[in-house]
Formats: C-alpha cells, sequence, structure tokens
C-alpha cells in the first residue's frame, strides 16, 4: 500500500518587513512554521523547501 498519503511541501515566502510564512504546496494553507503535516489538508511535508520566486519581485519593489 503505497500512494495514499499527500505529500506535499512549505512553499516559504519571506518578507522583508514581517515573519515569514509558509504555504502548503497542495492545498495553500498557511503556517508561520514549517509543521510536519499540513493543517489544512492533512498532507505530509517533506523536507524539501521551495522559496517562491514572488518574494524576490516584492523585494525588488521596496529596493528603490
Ligand atoms: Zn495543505
Amino acid at each position: 500500500m503505497f500512494g495514499r498519503k499527500k505529500k506535499a511541501y512549505w512553499i516559504k515566502k519571506e518578507h522583508l518587513f514581517r515573519r515569514a510564512e509558509y504555504l502548503c504546496s497542495a492545498c495553500g494553507a498557511k503556517s508561520d512554521k514549517p509543521l510536519a503535516a499540513c493543517p489544512g489538508c492533512g498532507a505530509v511535508m517533506t523536507r524539501k523547501k521551495k522559496t517562491d520566486p514572488e518574494w524576490i519581485e516584492e523585494m525588488e519593489f521596496y529596493d528603490i
């Protein structure tokens, strides 16, 4: 039996003026820390962390 449990990973969203938050790659639930499982959809979180490129745009925006 394999594949019953959903797997996902946290997408780290970094912000310049507030704490980083983590988004579930499966359902988009937000968390302020990378939990072992998603509180929203129950997916098991892998270690892989992907940084959303959006925060780079945000940084450029403020870097004037
Ligand atoms: Zn989720």
